[in-house]
């Protein structure tokens, strides 16, 4: 499908929008990367429009409940995305234009082309277009020569081819002729041709199609400020959603941090706690002891004082004189 002009660039990965799609609409070299797939990053020639605006292959589409973008869930079924199969069919005309040999004439295709009719959608050489001219006298045919368009940027032939279609009456009441539509009947949502519009008084009233047209154009503009508009709301309040998200992180953070050091504390203090009574435990036994010997000191003292008293009494009773007895009879 790729022109030679087309760079081999690598796919975008799936998910993420080929970066053209943000780029302003000034870009003179948008290389149209954003009529392929947004999910696969294949080049379509039926991509469907979901009801969230994304644009996606019959291969992607194959969950039909949920956009794989954008998660978003399917609301109104999908649509053809008339105007990216169109623009690509635009663009394979434009491919021909650039291409090395440029392109050949559609109608004798020996020939190569020197002109572009936009409504006949077909390129000619001199001769073809010689007779083009003689049967379409009396329609003024838009014609471009080749060497013109080839000068010009993709942009500019897309941008010029892209009234080129006329909107046919789809009306039954003339299956055999195709009238070019110019009313637009607001209540069927539909274009009509003038005869339809003016038999079936249903219609009335009815509004040109071309004044609908402008007043579509208006209405996209005015959706495009909006857009922009709720974009920029919509950015403010994700940022502020992020910020809030990451305060609150923070600050469960700092609760954490707050809780592992008074944990640390805590242990610190149960763990000194636990040895100071381990030392205590220690150290019980050891008084004990001491008091024991000390106990048994006093009352081993006590029996030498015992023994020590009997021996005095003894002696005193035995040895001791009246002068002793009245001095230290009381004292013992
Ligand atoms: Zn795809
Ligand atoms: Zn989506
Ligand atoms: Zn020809
Ligand atoms: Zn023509
Ligand atoms: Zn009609
Ligand atoms: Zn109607």
């Amino acid at each position: 499908e790729e022109g030679t002009e087309a760079p081999a660039e690598p796919r975008p990965a799936a998910g993420t929008p080929p970066p053209e799609v943000q780029q302003e609409e000034e870009d003179e070299d948008e290389d149209f990367q954003f009529l392929r797939c947004e999910g696969c990053g294949q080049d379509s020639a039926q991509p469907r429009l979901l009801s969230c605006l994304h644009t996606l292959c019959p291969g992607c589409l194959s969950d039909t409940k949920q956009c794989p973008l954008c998660q978003a869930a399917a609301g109104a079924p999908a649509m053809d995305n008339l105007l990216f199969s169109n623009l690509r069919s635009r663009l394979q005309v434009w491919r021909q234009i650039r291409s090395s040999g440029g392109p050949g004439c559609s109608r004798c295709k020996g020939e190569a082309a020197l002109v572009w009719c936009s409504d006949c959608e077909e390129f000619f050489c001199a001769k073809c277009f010689e007779e083009h001219q003689w049967w379409h006298k009396k329609k003024a045919h838009r014609i471009r020569k080749v060497e013109e368009l080839r000068a010009g940027s993709a942009r500019q032939f897309l941008e010029d081819t892209k009234t080129s279609c006329s909107l046919f009456c789809s009306s039954e009441s003339h299956p055999e002729e195709s009238r070019v539509c110019s009313i637009y009947c607001p209540r069927c949502e539909r274009a009509l041709c003038c005869p339809c519009a003016l038999l079936d008084t249903g219609h009335s009233p009815f509004r040109d199609l071309r004044a609908e047209s402008r007043r579509r154009q208006d209405e996209l503009r005015s959706l495009r400020r909006d857009l922009r508009r709720l974009h920029g709301a919509f950015e403010a309040a994700l940022a502020r959603l992020r910020s809030e998200a990451a305060r609150r992180e923070e600050q469960r953070e700092r609760l954490r941090e707050c809780v592992r050091t008074s944990a640390e504390r805590l242990e610190q203090l149960v763990r000194r706690e636990a040895e100071e009574l381990r030392a205590l435990l220690e150290a019980r036994p050891e008084r004990d002891r001491s008091a024991l010997t000390e106990e048994l000191r006093g009352a081993e003292g006590a029996l030498l004082r015992l023994e020590a008293a009997e021996r005095l009494v003894e002696r005193l009773g035995r040895y001791g004189g009246e002068q002793e007895l009245m001095d230290m009879q009381p004292f013992v």
